[in-house]
């Protein structure tokens, strides 16, 4: 993909970047390694004074980066101002928790007696994030938070489609304070990752993106001996069993659906129903999916903007058709409009079948596929019946169901009569083809250390 920002309401070529040398990649492996030196040994009160910085630079700074944001891949305004202020958050989060996650940890050496015995978590060195450009900040930011807490430097490749959120990220960490080559962004394309992955002074990676790249980075990450955490894609199933708010179950289905013009990961893109209210909660769900306002991102009225690429775009509209060519019900949406830029209507598929590509493959955009079951063995079975494993949503007021969908649903986060999102607080993560590792809370900052045990005699 070239490296360029392209303006998915118009698809007009806004700005284009050449992609860095070998030399200029190296050059900037030396500049992160020499940074990891210094700053593994700056204190922790230290970095999150820089960190700090970072999130009032964020929050001074986030009408400006909103638009950026909005102008590279097309999320609404509103919803790029919430994620920057977000990410300040997260700054704060990791500034002020920092400490705490990587004290000491006394442990008992049990039968082999020592005067004391202890974990230790240090950083390990410079990490390359893999990122993707549909939360083109917070992916980046719930990396490079807890990692620049912990002491490790970050080389970031992000997506070939937002150079410029890119840019900005490495200039934001170098105003707040951070050392040079703290916090590096490479402009390089995909072919790049082998090479800086393979070098030795790079530790480890971590990507967020599709199962291929996942698949892709744990070959060389395998082979070069390298730990790797992977948040890779998602079809996560929305449960509505009899006794759920219809509702509320069904607003919420709509903005779990279209949030990020339907290019979230943890986005719920299947919706599973029980047929005692099946009909009751169709009807209200393509309702509400077809109030939703198509248009600006930048106009504060609008719901959903375009998808970011073109190619995006064309591949979810593949997958409707696969669905209605095979005998599938659209019950609203399911033909782009002919106009220039990369838009697709709100949309509600339903009649699909296993062979049809919508019941098993992540459909990134706005379209939902809409299923029937009559129990919960086979609401479960629906949910579980594909290859991933990232967020799930059940929906019912009774308690012993809520305990059973908790243990029941195969995915690495479950929410009940909520919409699965991501708090700094929180674990966040898949199984399955989803991914392994844990970003967010402490265990996404233990990650990237070296959990060192020490024994004294
Ligand atoms: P993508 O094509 O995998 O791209 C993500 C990043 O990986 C980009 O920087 C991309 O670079 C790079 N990349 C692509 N193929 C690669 C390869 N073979 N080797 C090394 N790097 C490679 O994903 P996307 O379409 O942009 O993003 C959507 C996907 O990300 C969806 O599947 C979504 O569910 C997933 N996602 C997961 C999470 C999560 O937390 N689990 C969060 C957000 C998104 P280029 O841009 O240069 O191609």
């Amino acid at each position: 993909m070239p490296i360029a920002t392209t303006n998915p309401t118009t698809g007009q070529v806004l700005k284009s970047f050449e992609a860095m040398s070998a030399e200029q990649l190296d050059a900037a492996i030396e500049r992160a390694d020499l940074a990891y030196q210094r700053l593994r040994d700056t204190t922790i009160d230290q970095r999150g004074r820089w960190l700090t910085a970072a999130a009032d630079l964020l929050e001074a700074e986030r009408d400006e980066t909103a638009r950026l944001m909005t102008s590279e891949m097309g999320k609404t305004y509103a919803a790029a101002k919430a994620e920057v202020t977000k990410c300040a958050t997260a700054c704060r989060f990791y500034a002020t928790k920092a400490a705490e996650f990587l004290a000491d940890e006394p442990a008992d050496a049990g039968a082999v007696k020592a005067t004391r015995a202890f974990i230790r978590y240090q950083p390990i060195g410079p990490v390359l994030a893999v990122m993707p450009w549909n939360f083109p900040l917070w992916q980046v930011m719930r990396f490079a938070a807890p990692a620049l807490m912990a002491g490790n430097t970050g080389l970031l490749k992000h997506a070939s489609n937002v150079p410029q959120t890119a840019l900005l990220l490495e200039d934001l960490f170098r105003r707040a304070g951070f050392p040079e080559g703290a916090f590096t962004t490479l402009l390089a394309g995909s072919d790049a990752v082998d090479p800086v992955l393979s070098d030795p002074r790079v530790r480890a990676a971590t990507l967020t993106g599709s199962e291929g790249a996942g698949r892709s980075i744990a070959q060389i990450a395998g082979r070069e001996l390298k730990k790797t955490v992977l948040e890779l894609g998602g079809s996560d199933p929305f449960v509505v069993m009899p006794s759920a708010d219809l509702d509320r179950a069904a607003e919420v289905a709509t903005t779990a659906r279209c949030q990020n013009n339907g290019q979230s990961c943890i986005a719920a893109k299947r919706f599973i129903v029980h047929t005692d209210v099946f009909d009751a909660f169709a009807e209200r769900f393509a309702a509400n999916m077809s109030a939703l306002r198509v248009g600006d991102p930048m106009d504060d009225t609008t719901d959903v903007g375009p998808l970011a690429t073109e190619r995006g775009r064309d591949e979810v509209h593949a997958q409707v058709r696969d669905a209605v060519d095979q005998g599938a019900t659209v019950l609203c949406g399911g033909e782009p409009p002919a106009r220039d830029g990369w838009w697709y209507p709100p949309t509600v598929v339903t009649d699909l079948r296993p062979e049809m590509r919508m019941w098993s493959e992540e459909v990134f955009g706005p379209v939902a596929g809409l299923f029937r079951v009559s129990s919960y063995d086979e609401a479960i079975e629906v949910a579980n019946g594909t290859t991933f494993g990232l967020g799930s949503n059940a929906w019912t007021r009774d308690p012993r169901e809520q305990e059973r969908f908790a243990t029941d649903l195969d995915a690495g986060n479950v929410f009940i009569n909520g919409m699965t999102t991501s708090f700094p607080e929180l674990p966040f993560g898949g199984v399955r083809n989803s991914g392994y590792g844990r970003e967010l809370s402490a265990l996404g900052m233990r990650e990237f250390c070296n959990v060192k045990t020490v024994w004294v005699g």
